[in-house]
């Protein structure tokens, strides 16, 4: 019911919804300079002030225009759990019975925000617990800013660092519920937002944009907002990236290898990270060690600068699939060094409130039925599609 607030008013313009450019339109109609859009926009993103009142150095006339024509309103909190490991979980109302989930993940050297860009996902992937639940909707700009609006001036005010101004997050991974490249249109003016030194100044190589393989937006991406990109790619042949990875059967392994490689015309000296979950007996065997091998041979799929990034899969109750053992994921980053790839295994954090990797459910209205065709047995179980 919260999330209302982010339906068009009539006349009255939520204020998180715009990047810079959008601010300096948004002011041009109020008869402003582009200069006091800045100002606003640093208010309201660099010191995290909603209130118009306390915007000290814009003039009256402008403040009282602003109390009637905008807002700044982040969304609705509903829930917050802590981890053992000091990650945290948060659940924002999107409203009509949605809910999407935010995750903060400090390091002694970093603060990592993976942040939701649908609530819910169409893709389906079989080992995601956000695809089990289906698709309801994009997230608005103003939602998906809201998670790092509200993450950076909470945790700032928490961790009460004394300069009020020093950064808490000082990465972004569009990790979290969704598939951040079938929601394009509102995605790139928050990943403008996140970039902007008038804003949250994070550094391109340190935003993340995390995809299932959406090729035309790939490139999109690269002439838009050249982030750091990673794909999910999870199985080395197409007959099984079919069934983990529907999107697959659209945007098949070898294009989408071609349009990370087109990518980094536009991210110079950068590299795209693969993303491969180990699911225990289903894409972790030796026949699929020398097929992702073989895969990635500068002569063949991937000769552009590229590290594999292995995912302990993270289970949730209706998968049934496991976890791959310790001593296979050993074997399997042991092999790809071997064979000269660049391989990191990632570190599970925050299980033990669900926020890791693939686990984050929010609540989701489905409106495309997958989960009622799932319950009906309508879709085929991972387990016997690959035998
Ligand atoms: N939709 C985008 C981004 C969100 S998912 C994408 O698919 O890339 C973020 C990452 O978590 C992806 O690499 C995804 O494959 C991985 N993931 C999903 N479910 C998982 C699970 N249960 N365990 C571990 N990783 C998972
Ligand atoms: Fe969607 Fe990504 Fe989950 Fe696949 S892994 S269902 S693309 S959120």
């Amino acid at each position: 019911m919260g999330g209302s607030i982010f339906l068009k008013v009539q006349d009255v313009q939520q204020l998180l919804e715009f990047d810079r450019t959008g601010m300096i339109e948004f002011a041009k109609g109020l008869g402003e300079k582009p200069f006091r859009a800045t100002q606003l926009f640093r208010w309201i993103h660099q010191r995290g002030m909603q209130d118009f009142e306390h915007m000290s150095d814009l003039a009256k006339s402008l403040r009282e225009k602003l109390s009637t024509t905008a807002f700044v309103q982040p969304l609705p909190l509903l829930a917050e759990h802590r981890s053992k490991d000091g990650v945290i979980k948060w659940l924002f109302d999107v409203g009509q019975g949605n809910a999407i989930e935010t995750v903060y993940i400090p390091e002694s050297d970093r603060g990592t925000l993976c942040i939701s860009s649908q609530a819910g996902c169409a893709v389906g992937c079989t080992f995601c617990s956000t695809g089990y639940q289906g698709f309801s909707r994009n997230l608005t700009t103003a939602e998906i800013i809201s998670q790092l609006w509200f993450a950076e001036h909470t945790l700032r005010q928490q961790q009460a660092k004394g300069d009020k101004e020093s950064r808490v997050i000082t990465n972004v991974v569009m990790m979290g519920m969704g598939e951040p490249l079938q929601n394009y249109t509102h995605l790139v003016p928050a990943l403008k937002i996140m970039l902007d030194d008038h804003a949250y100044g994070l550094s391109r190589r340190r935003t993340t944009v995390s995809t299932s393989g959406v090729v035309p937006m790939i490139e999109r991406l690269g002439l838009d907002a050249p982030v750091a990109l990673a794909l999910s790619l999870h199985a080395p042949t197409d007959a099984l990236r079919d069934e983990l990875v529907p999107l697959n059967r659209k945007y098949p392994i070898a294009q989408v290898l071609d349009a990370c490689r087109a990518y980094l015309r536009y991210a110079p000296r950068d590299f795209v990270t693969l993303e491969y979950c180990l699911l225990d007996g289903v894409n972790d065997q030796e026949v699929h060690i020398n097929a992702l091998i073989d895969l990635l041979r500068p002569s063949k799929g991937a000769n552009f600068p590229c590290k594999i990034n292995l995912i302990p899969f993270n289970p949730f109750k209706e998968s049934g699939l496991k976890r791959s053992t310790n001593a296979h994921i050993k074997r399997f980053s042991d092999a790809l060094l071997d064979a000269g790839l660049v391989c990191t295994v990632r570190k599970t954090r925050g299980d033990d409130i669900d926020a890791a990797c693939g686990q984050l459910a929010g609540d989701v209205q489905d409106r495309t039925a997958i989960s009622a065709r799932r319950a009906q047995g309508k879709v085929i179980p991972i387990a016997n599609a690959l035998t």
